[in-house]
Order: C-alpha cells, then sequence, then structure tokens
C-alpha cells in the first residue's frame, strides 16, 4: 500500500471529534481541492510502500481500537484497504473512512463497525461538479456528511444539496481552515439549520496547521 503516514492523535473532526485514534493517511487522490490541505498526500514522492501486514503492525503499535483511514483518498486503494478493513473488524476496531462523494466504499465500510464520513465538495473547491448525490443519500443515519464551506457561495450551495436531496446522515458543516466559525455558526442559526453542526478543525486549533497531528 502506499501509506503517507501512520500516526496517533485526536479526532479533530465530524461526530467523534475529541477521541483518540490512529489514523492511516493513503497517498493519492483523484480529485484537486483548491483548498486542499494535505497535497503532500495527493502529488509527490512522499510516501512509504508498505504490506497490508506491515500498516497493520503499525496500527497495533499504537495500543488503540479506534482508526480513522484519510488521504487523499483512501478509497484509490480499495482492494488492500478492503482486506485491511476486514481484519481490523474482525478484531474488533471501530473505523472511520473518510471519502469524497464521488467512489462508493466496499461493503465492509457499511458494517456497524464502520463510520462512512463523507465530503460533499462546495464550490469553492472547485470539485462540486464531481459529487454523486445518490451516494451520499445511501448515508446512514450514524455515518456524516461533511461540507467544508468557504464563503456565501459555498454555504448557499450546501443548504440547497440538503434541500434537493434526502440525506439521513448526520450533516457537519466546517469552514475551509483560516475562515470563520463565527460567520458560518451565525449563518446556521439565522437561517434555523437544526440539523447541521457547525464544527472547526479541534487539531488545528490545539496544534496549528502541521503534519501528523
Ligand atoms: S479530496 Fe481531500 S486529499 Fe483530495 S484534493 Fe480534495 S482535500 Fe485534498
Amino acid at each position: 500500500m502506499k501509506i503517507s503516514e501512520i500516526f496517533f492523535s485526536i479526532q479533530g473532526e465530524g461526530v467523534e471529534i475529541g477521541l483518540p485514534t490512529v489514523f492511516v493517511r493513503l497517498f493519492a487522490c483523484d480529485l484537486r481541492c483548491t483548498w486542499c490541505d494535505s497535497m503532500y498526500a495527493v502529488e509527490g514522492t512522499d510516501f512509504k510502500d508498505m504490506s497490508i501486514e506491515e500498516v497493520r503492525v503499525e496500527i497495533e503499535r499504537f495500543k488503540c481500537k479506534r482508526i480513522c483511514f484519510t488521504g487523499g483518498e483512501p478509497l484509490i486503494q480499495q482492494k488492500e484497504l478492503e482486506i485491511l478493513a476486514k481484519d481490523l473488524v474482525h478484531d474488533g476496531y471501530e473505523i472511520i473512512l473518510e471519502t469524497s462523494g464521488h467512489k462508493e466504499p466496499p461493503p465492509v465500510f457499511w458494517t456497524d463497525s464502520c463510520l462512512i464520513s463523507m465530503d460533499c465538495k462546495c464550490p469553492g473547491s472547485g470539485m462540486e461538479k464531481r459529487m454523486d448525490f445518490e451516494l451520499m443519500e445511501k448515508l446512514r443515519p450514524n455515518d456524516q456528511l461533511k461540507f467544508v464551506i468557504q464563503d456565501e457561495a459555498d454555504y448557499e450551495y450546501a443548504k440547497g444539496i440538503l434541500k434537493k436531496y434526502k440525506i439521513k446522515a448526520n450533516i457537519i458543516f466546517q469552514p475551509v481552515y483560516g475562515s470563520s466559525l463565527k460567520w458560518l455558526a451565525e449563518r446556521v442559526l439565522e437561517d434555523r439549520l437544526e440539523r447541521v453542526r457547525v464544527l472547526p478543525q479541534l487539531h488545528k486549533i490545539i496544534w496549528g496547521d502541521i503534519r501528523g497531528v
């Protein structure tokens, strides 16, 4: 597998925010979001080739049963990822899969041990045309659909998507790093978006915009 990094930190985003988690960042992505904060896992040569077994050993080193697969886009390495995830579920791990809304996760991620955290890319990312809204409608109530919001245009777009599609999953609005959390919170309150959770990236508040946290 092409692995960008494996590290232990707290979950900084979404409904599991604050929980200790082992992060496995898989290298490569087929999208190019304008505001991407992990380009080192998208382009270049900064990755390690590891066998599934080597990744598993590295995960076990942290003695924590919660794993987050992130990227890049983890589903680019779907075959290997599926084998690894099945093995981890079998051994009692809880898994979060962070993915964009354009690739259907394989069956293991639809089991009770896994939470799918799907991004709906807004126009500010430049990737909105790649999104598959029917896939987002398949998300379960315990999964999450995350909108990373840069400005008013993104906010209105996200609101429109929630109106148009039947999303059962938790809804997260997260400002692009550096944009105003207060502005976003106030917009959500003004519009009475009762299902929306406004959340920051907690790890960046704690440690700043650095790798490995
Ligand atoms: S999908 Fe994620 S990793 Fe890929 S370019 Fe967008 S923000 Fe970066």
